[in-house]
């Protein structure tokens, strides 16, 4: 099957000492866990492995292998941001053992044979799982369908132009018909370029104050609803990439209740900060969906809390620092995520109570597998002959985030200095420790 890393067959971890939560079987216990040729051996008390690798998880999370469904690797074409080497080394060092790359890459991700050369190059150069997201048109252009049942059958696990909305109605049906016809979900980068040229960040006050170009909510609220109907339309699977907008959260929330299958997802920028960062942090805060306000960021969280809001996802999206130097209006959007995404969540989600660490778990782990059918090769689960994907998570780990804890090419986070809790201490990728922060980190 595609995107194996290299399996470590020659020796076992055992992870000591840790509570394990899984998810998708409902367990919740006191247990070690067992690793032998890529592949969990055993979940048990006081388990014993001579010559094993061991991990202790002493007052740890023992989880699946985090999944990010979105995330930009820029390779091939954009490689002095990140490649798949540098991306995958980020993705492991925030706890994920599976990344879904997003098309927008030069050649974009249209035609099967990009699928297989990033599957192959992921194979040989990268940390940890690696999937493709396709096109939905050739060249993400909106105009001509790409080659969805050649990208399909060559691996890939979801259909997207991010980047762009498909902005044709038609073009739209008919993309929606393939990934029906495949099960494969479409995820919308909900933007209406109709209201969004020229725009540089979230449309009111901070905006007019600064005389920048506003983007309103409508931009996304309005694709949104009309691909729920082309969804009701074709029985497609329907996923909104990034919400930004509160009135996004309600669409999905009725669209659910109503049946459809259609689910969203939320990124950690969107559920803390507002327009203002723009103000005082300039490009480093400009992103696509832009920040909103403090209601929209109080819908999300509410969103995630009632189960409207089923998967997170931190649109990963490297730039060299030189790019992101650029004049506000030049300046291209979107903030960099896999190593800093599990504190985030953390603080936007549960230090505040709202959902428990096992439902964090699930919402970065069954939920994007199940998203992505990632779940029929058993990742997103931790069982005994299940993949040996791991996570091991101090939820009580505060460190400040810097410079030296990023592991990708750039540094484009408006998040450097902030002062957080919770972190993967080791990953586990098919048998084989990928990251393990070492001991001197971990000295607060
Ligand atoms: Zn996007």
């Amino acid at each position: 099957m595609h995107a194996q890393p290299r399996p470590e067959t020659s020796s076992a971890v055992l992870i000591r000492g840790g509570r394990v939560i899984d998810p998708a079987s409902g367990a919740d216990h006191a247990a070690d866990v067992l690793i032998r040729n890529g592949r969990v051996e055993a979940i048990g008390p006081d388990l014993d492995a001579p010559g094993a690798e061991v991990l202790d998880a002493t007052g740890c999370l023992v989880t699946p292998g985090l999944i990010d469904p979105h995330v930009h690797l820029r390779e091939p074409g954009f490689t002095h941001k990140e490649d798949i080497a540098s991306g995958t080394g980020a993705a492991v060092a925030g706890g994920f053992t599976t990344v879904c790359c997003m098309p927008n890459t030069r050649p974009t991700i249209d035609v099967p044979e990009v699928v297989c050369w990033i599957t192959d190059r992921a194979a040989a150069t990268g940390c940890c799982r690696v999937f493709c997201v396709s096109a939905g048109t050739l060249g993400r252009k909106g105009v001509e369908l790409a080659d969805i049942d050649g990208c399909v059958a060559a691996g890939s696990v979801g259909i997207s132009d991010d980047g762009d909305a498909i902005a044709d109605p038609d073009i739209m049906q008919r993309v929606l018909e393939r990934c029906a016809e495949h099960d494969r979900v479409f995820m919308q980068h909900c933007q209406d370029p109709a209201m969004t040229a020229g725009s540089v960040m979230h449309e009111g006050r901070v905006s007019r104050r600064l005389g920048l170009t506003g983007w309103p909510r409508e931009a996304e609220e309005t694709i949104v609803a009309r691909d729920i109907d082309l969804a009701r339309q074709t029985g497609a699977r329907y996923h909104i990439q990034h919400i930004s907008s509160a009135g996004t959260v309600e669409l999905i929330r009725q669209a659910r209740s109503e049946g459809l299958a259609v689910s969203g997802e939320a990124s950690p920028h969107h559920l803390l900060l507002t327009d203002e960062a723009i103000e005082r942090l300039g490009s480093a805060a400009k992103m696509n969906p832009p920040l909103r306000e403090w209601p929209d960021v109080l819908a999300l969280r509410e969103g995630v809390a009632d189960g409207t809001v089923t998967v997170l996802a931190t649109d990963h999206a490297p730039h060299a620092t030189d790019e992101k130097r650029n004049p506000m209006a030049s300046a291209p959007f979107g903030i960099i995520g896999l190593e800093t995404a599990l504190a985030l969540y953390a603080e936007a989600l549960v230090h505040n109570g709202l959902i428990g660490w096992d439902r964090l778990i699930a919402l970065m782990t069954i939920e994007p597998a199940r998203l992505c059918n990632l779940d029929q090769q058993g990742l997103g689960s931790l069982t005994v002959g299940g993949p040996g994907d791991v996570t091991v998570i101090d939820p009580e780990r505060e460190w400040v985030i810097s410079p030296d804890d990023l592991k990708g090419k750039s540094v484009n986070t408006p998040f450097l200095g902030r002062a957080v809790r919770g972190r993967a201490v080791a990953t586990v990728v098919g048998g084989r420790v990928a990251f393990r922060l070492e001991r001197e980190a971990a000295v607060v």
